[in-house]
């Protein structure tokens, strides 16, 4: 069967970012992609690794080569993209590929390839959803706040995509996303 590109969509702070390394870990078979940010790395990410942290004039660059498969604006500042020629050569490879990347993101592959599936990580709650933001305490008040907002709305997405998991326990849900990868 032919290998597909997968989008993992989902609220900040839903764990999405957990379940993709515990599939990184313990899955090699599934490529996931690294995407190239303007945001400033936090303490223990590793550039090439986490993400490829970039300058916005070398972000502005890789658009205008068509370097990205899609790239968008998040959390109000920020610029993430999606580089396309690992994806690409995973995909030739015969392995499925994940993308971690926000809904606007996720709709921009869906318009280009309609090959591609969604998949939405869903909290148990959406006091869940509040309780792990603030426990995470990477970010301040302010952003914070604008996060909440954003996941509001990346909450109100779930309908249109492919496939709803919820992150109720990692091993599991990673498994359960997983399977649909080989579906
Ligand atoms: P964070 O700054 O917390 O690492 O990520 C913030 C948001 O950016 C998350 O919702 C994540 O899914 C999204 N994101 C990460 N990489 C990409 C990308 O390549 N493209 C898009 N559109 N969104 C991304």
């Amino acid at each position: 069967m032919k290998p597909r590109l997968n989008i993992i969509v989902g609220p900040t702070a839903v764990g999405k970012g957990t379940i993709v390394e515990f599939i990184k870990n313990n899955y090699p078979n599934v490529h996931v992609s690294v995407s190239a940010t303007t945001r400033a790395p936090r303490p223990g990410e590793i550039d090439g690794q986490s993400y490829y942290f970039v300058t916005k004039d070398e972000f502005s660059k890789m658009v205008s080569a068509h370097q990205l498969l899609e790239y968008a604006e998040v959390h109000g500042g920020n610029l993430y993209g999606t580089p396309r020629l690992p994806v690409e050569e995973a995909l030739a490879k015969g392995k499925p590929v994940i993308l971690e990347i926000d809904i606007q993101g996720a709709r921009q592959i869906k318009n280009n390839l309609p090959d591609a599936r969604t998949i939405f990580i869903a909290p148990p709650s959406w006091e869940d959803l509040a309780i792990r933001l603030a426990a995470r305490g990477t970010e301040t008040d302010q952003e914070r706040k604008t996060r909440l907002e954003t996941a509001k709305l990346e909450l109100a997405a779930q309908d249109e995509c492919d496939f709803v998991v919820i992150n109720d326990e990692i091993p599991r849900c990673a498994a359960e996303v997983v399977d649909l990868l080989q579906s």
